[in-house]
Parts: C-alpha cells; structure tokens; sequence
C-alpha cells in the first residue's frame, strides 16, 4: 500500500487523480489522507468523487472513503478492464479531469472502451475540452494510442449539462517521445465560443487579439454555440509549432470586457511563444503519467509549475520510472524519465 499525504506542496485535487490514476496502472493500493488540504474547501468535491467512482467502475476496485467531503481514502483497485462506460459529474465539475484519472489505465488495458461523461466541459482550472482534443490528445496519439474524442454538447461553468464522448483503443506499450525542439511557429487559431451571449462579444474579442498578436481575421473564428444549458464565453488561442503546440485560454464573465478577455489570452499566449520550449506549462504536468508509463522519454518545458512539481512528487512514488529534472537556461527544464537502478 503506497500512502499520499494529500497536503503536500499545492495540497490540491491532482494529488488524488495522479494517485488513483497510478493506482490502477499499478495495480498497486493506496491510501491517500488530507485530501486537498491546501484548498478552501478541503476533501472530495463532486468532481474528485466522480472521478474515484470511474476509477472504482472501471476496475472493480475495493474503496472506502468515496463520499462528498472526504478528506481521506483506501482504494484497492482490481484488474481494469476496458468496456463501454458512461459517468456524471452532477454539477458543472469538470468532465475531463474525471477522464484524466481513468485514462492511462484504459489506454493500456486489455480491451477498448467507449467513455462518456457529462458535467463541465469549458471549465476554468481544468483543460477545457478544445486543449484536451487538440494538445493532450494528440500526444497520446503519437506515443501510439489510438484515441478519438466527440463533444456532443457544450457545458460551461456554472451551468454545466455539457458531454462528451471518447473511444480508445489501448496499446500494450507507451512509445516513448523525445520532445526537445518545438521548430518554427507554423500558424496561430484563434476561437472564441459564446453561448446564450450574443455573438459581437466574441467578435469583438477576435478583433482585439488580433492587435495584441498581429495576427489577420482569417485565423480567428467566433462561435455561436447551440444547445448549450447557461451562458458562457471562452476564448482558445491555439499555437502550432513544428514539433509541438500549446493552447492558451481565457473566460469571459459578467462584468469582465470583452477587451480584458482578449488582454488575457494574448498574454498568455506571449508567454509560451517567448519561451522556446514544446511543451506548455500545463502540458508538463499532464505528460508526467503517460511518459512515466512509457517508461523512457524526454520534454522541455518552461519553469515548472508549483502544480506540476506537486505531481511529480506522486508519480515518483509509483516508481514506474526515474524522473530527473535538469535545469537549462533559467527559463526552461528538461524532464527525463528513464530506468530506475
Ligand atoms: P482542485 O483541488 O481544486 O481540484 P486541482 O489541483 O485538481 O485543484 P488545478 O490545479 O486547477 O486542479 O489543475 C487541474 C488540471 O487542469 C491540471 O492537470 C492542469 O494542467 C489542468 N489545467 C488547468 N488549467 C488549464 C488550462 N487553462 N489549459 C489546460 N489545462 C489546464
């Protein structure tokens, strides 16, 4: 049984989902306490409860704790078996952190699975369903998953009723990547999605990013979204680079201009281009599990993220792989993963 401190460094839910996520590829127990001590809210929200539950479903597992507002879990899962599966979050949480913790099981298990989860799919502190689809996504392609992601309906935070659904066919063995260079800036995308807003808003916001980052009308696309259950306003700005892309995002609120949204993006989006790394800073934390599965693999990325040494800490408890990380230039980090001794 391998047991998690849930309060060390950033003290949040990626402890848990990295933990249970490692669990099952594993196959190892573990017994995680101070669930998300280090959050205002502390213990299991409906989001992390979904996810334990998909890890619990999926596996068989033996789990005691799984209720709202635990701050402390046993999960002993069993053999993970692929399937055809359909979960909820209940509230606008995010979907696709529920798909973050069963996924590197499924996509290695023994048969493929059809997932579909409802709740929050453009949510604020999560990968909204664009970066998931054109990011991540296409990362696990490369290291030889063959994954194919739907969105069936657009959930924005606070309304959620959001969906999507995703087929994986898993591979017996991760290959690993070696992403070191990300080569020359190919093109820029920008979209902003509204629902239930009216569409000048998006467009207003397009055309103020196009001065922040010189880029023309044609790289940029407003969305109406139909069907969707409550307002919302998201902007994606999608860098594609040679060797890699990173997606930046920013969210309109109420009484938030659409001006501020644009400024946002732009920033963010400067961020990453200013730094010649591949691998963006929330892509550093999530390649973690899937490099450490392959076992042997290599990324650049900028400085890590408070969030992202959090979670190196647990994948490094699950000794899959030895993970170092080297300083580069005082701007960026160079992760290798390779056999333990
Ligand atoms: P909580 O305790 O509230 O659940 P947490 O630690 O689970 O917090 P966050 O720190 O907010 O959650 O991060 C969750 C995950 O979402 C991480 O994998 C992070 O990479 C990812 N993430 C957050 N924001 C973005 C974004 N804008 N684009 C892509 N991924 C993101």
């Amino acid at each position: 049984m391998i047991k998690i401190d849930g309060a060390i460094g950033e003290g949040g839910g990626q402890i848990l989902r990295s933990a249970i996520g490692l669990s099952l590829v594993t196959q190892t127990p573990v017994r995680i306490e101070n669930i998300r001590a280090g959050r205002r809210k502390p213990g299991l929200l409906r989001q992390h409860l979904t996810a334990v539950k998909a890890a619990k479903r999926i596996s068989n597992a033996d789990v005691r704790g799984d209720a709202l507002g635990s701050t402390r879990l046993e999960f002993r899962p069993g053999r993970v078996q692929g399937g055809v599966f359909a979960f909820g979050v209940g509230t606008a949480g995010s979907t696709t952190l529920v798909l973050q913790t069963i996924l590197p099981a499924l996509m290695t298990a023994n048969t493929s699975s059809t997932i579909t989860i409802e709740g929050g799919t453009h949510n604020p502190y999560a990968p909204p369903f664009p970066f998931l689809n054109e990011v991540f996504v296409p990362m696990l392609r490369r290291m030889g998953v063959e994954i194919s992601l739907s969105l069936d309906k657009y959930g924005f935070y606070p309304a959620g009723g959001g969906c999507f659904r995703v087929a994986v066919k898993p591979v017996a063995r991760l290959i690993p990547l070696t992403l070191e260079q990300r080569g020359v800036l190919q093109d820029v995308e920008a979209v902003s999605y509204v629902s239930n807003l009216d569409v000048g808003i998006a467009e207003r916001e397009l055309h103020c990013l196009q001065q922040h980052l010189t880029i023309s009308e044609s790289q940029c696309q407003a969305v109406a979204v139909e069907r969707a259950q409550g307002p919302g306003n998201i902007m994606t700005v999608l860098m594609k680079y040679q060797h890699g892309a990173d997606m930046v995002t920013a969210f309109g609120e109420p009484n938030k201009r659409a001006e501020k949204v644009a400024a946002e993006a732009a920033t963010a989006a400067k961020r990453y281009m200013s730094i010649d790394a591949p691998v963006g800073v929330y892509l550093a934390d999530q390649l973690m599990v899937p490099f450490a599965m392959a076992g042997e693999g290599v990324y650049v990325t900028g400085p890590l993220s408070r969030h992202a040494r959090t979670n190196l800490e647990i994948v490094r408890k699950f000794r899959l792989s030895k993970i170092d990380v080297e300083p580069l230039d005082g701007r960026r980090e160079r992760l290798v993963f390779g056999k333990l001794r």
